[in-house]
């Protein structure tokens, strides 16, 4: 078994291929020579039966009451008969197995082949056939046949001695030629059966080729797929498949590279001008403290841009839930609520929360099986946005809603809204639309929030208000805690 592991595919398939089709071959003659023997063997009998006839008929009884033999029967007729005349032995046997009369050539040990249950057999059937081999190894077919002699008391019976050589040469030379004839199929069934595997398999060959060349470089290239509607058809679109799930995720990751480096470089440089300038002169009170203030400003900048990178490496790398535990969802938005609500008061605007929807009939607080610290992040990150976005003076809704097995949060604001056709792009990373110069960000946030839910198969998306002033971004869940 081992030795057919170390063989190619293509030879291992040769070889099922012959065994398979040697087997059938063979099978079929097996059973075509054994039909052709029989047919022969029933046309000798019967031959051989019509001889007995002719012979019993020329036999005759003289006055004595003795068996009169004519030696010239072996030629009988010039009749064709499928084995040699000059070599049948013929003698005439009473039941006790007795000779009454022989022909010339007989020899002694075909003299008597009469026994018991041949007896029985003719005396029940009329006739009985019987094999032997002679002392040098011919075969030959016997028959005793009961004579129909009226004259004489006790029964006769004929018994007729003839080699069946004739038969048995055809028959060997039919084996001899199957033999042959399937040998020569087996070998030219092992050369073309190799050569349209190597055809079949051609396909396979070059596609292990061209995926070997494949780097990251050429992540663009792809495999031959063949015209033929096949498994190997598939397996080619398959590989595909997969490069060009590759490619993008490769394309996204470079993109997400070359964004976090050019959001990381952005205040740096600024920090790296502001101070050049500042160390070229000598600067007044004021303006120490205004340069502080502006330092302090991008170094926020780039510690959020930090966290929000850092968070969403490791959304993007959670690979087991290993972080979650039933939680109330409404103490961490509480919590991220009040996190934010210096933010708000500081711009005017007014946080107002709904949990009517949420609670239990009889009151209770239902748990949630999450993460609550991504969880947090996501809520941060809306309620923020709801604030950052919003003129002063404004309200901010939050509303957690509970239906069945499913958990909503909504919040809802009346800012500057959301231009139409940008609802699924804000959630992509690095994706600013027109907020780009008004407010500081990185972009991130609602990425963070779009992989948060992806982790807890919720889903989030956002839409604008009936009314036409600022939008609402809402956070939906299965209730997995019960
Ligand atoms: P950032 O706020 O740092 O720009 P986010 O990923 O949080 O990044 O948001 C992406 C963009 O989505 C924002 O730049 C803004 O254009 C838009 N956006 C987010 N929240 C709101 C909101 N509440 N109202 C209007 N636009 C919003």
């Amino acid at each position: 078994m081992n030795f057919f592991k170390k063989l190619s595919l293509k030879l291992r398939l040769t070889l099922l291929f012959v065994f398979l089709f040697t087997l059938l071959l063979a099978i079929f003659n097996y059973s075509l020579y054994h039909e052709y023997s029989k047919i022969r063997s029933t046309e000798f009998d019967a031959n051989l039966y019509n001889y007995a006839i002719d012979v019993a008929e020329s036999l005759d009884i003289d006055s004595y009451g003795e068996v009169e033999f004519d030696p010239g029967i072996i030629k009988l007729n010039e009749k064709m008969f499928p084995f040699s005349l000059g070599k049948s032995f013929i003698t005439v046997l009473d039941v006790n197995g007795k000779i009454v009369a022989h022909s010339q050539n007989t020899i002694g040990d075909t003299n008597n082949l009469l026994n018991e249950s041949v007896l029985f057999r003719v005396l029940k059937k009329g006739a009985s056939y019987s094999d032997m081999q002679g002392l040098d190894g011919t075969r030959f077919r016997v028959i005793h046949y009961l004579l129909p002699v009226l004259k004489i008391d006790s029964p006769l019976i004929l018994q007729i001695v003839v080699p069946t050589i004739s038969m048995d040469q055809t028959k060997s030379n039919l084996k001899q030629f199957i033999i042959m004839s399937i040998s020569i199929i087996i070998l030219l069934s092992i050369f073309i059966g190799y050569g349209f595997m190597g055809r079949a398999l051609l396909p396979i060959v070059e596609i292990t080729k061209k995926t070997n060349q494949i780097e990251v470089k050429n992540l663009k290239d792809r495999v031959p797929v063949p015209m033929s509607k096949d498994e190997i058809r598939n397996l080619a679109m398959t590989i595909n498949h997969l490069l060009e799930r590759l490619d993008l995720s490769f394309e996204s990751q470079e993109r997400f590279v070359q964004n976090a480096s050019h959001q990381l470089k952005t205040p740096l440089a600024i920090i790296k001008g502001e101070l050049e300038i500042f160390r070229s002169d000598k600067r007044s009170e004021l303006e120490l403290s205004r340069f502080l203030e502006s330092m302090a400003q991008e170094i926020d900048s780039l510690v959020k841009l930090t966290n929000d990178l850092l968070i969403l490496a490791r959304v993007d790398n959670v690979e087991n839930h290993s972080s979650l535990s039933m939680t109330a969802i409404d103490e961490v938005l509480l919590t991220q609520v009040s996190r934010l609500s210096k933010l708000a008061s500081k711009k005017n605007v007014s946080l107002n929360i709904n949990f009517d929807e949420f609670y239990l009939n009889d009151g209770s607080n239902p748990l949630i099986n999450v993460d609550s610290e991504l969880i947090g992040v996501l809520f941060f990150n809306y309620i923020e946005n709801a604030i950052k976005y919003s003129e002063a003076e404004t309200c901010v809704d939050i509303k957690a809603k509970r239906c069945e097995q499913e958990i909503t949060i909504e919040v809802k604001d009346q800012g500057m809204g959301i231009r139409p056709g940008q609802e699924e792009k804000i959630f992509d990373r690095f994706y600013r639309g027109d907020s780009n110069h008004r407010t500081q960000g990185s972009g991130l946030g609602l990425a963070i929030c779009k992989a948060v839910a992806k982790l807890h198969d919720g889903e989030v998306w956002a839409s604008r208000n009936i009314d036409g002033v600022g939008a609402t971004f809402y956070f939906k869940l299965k209730n997995k805690g019960g």
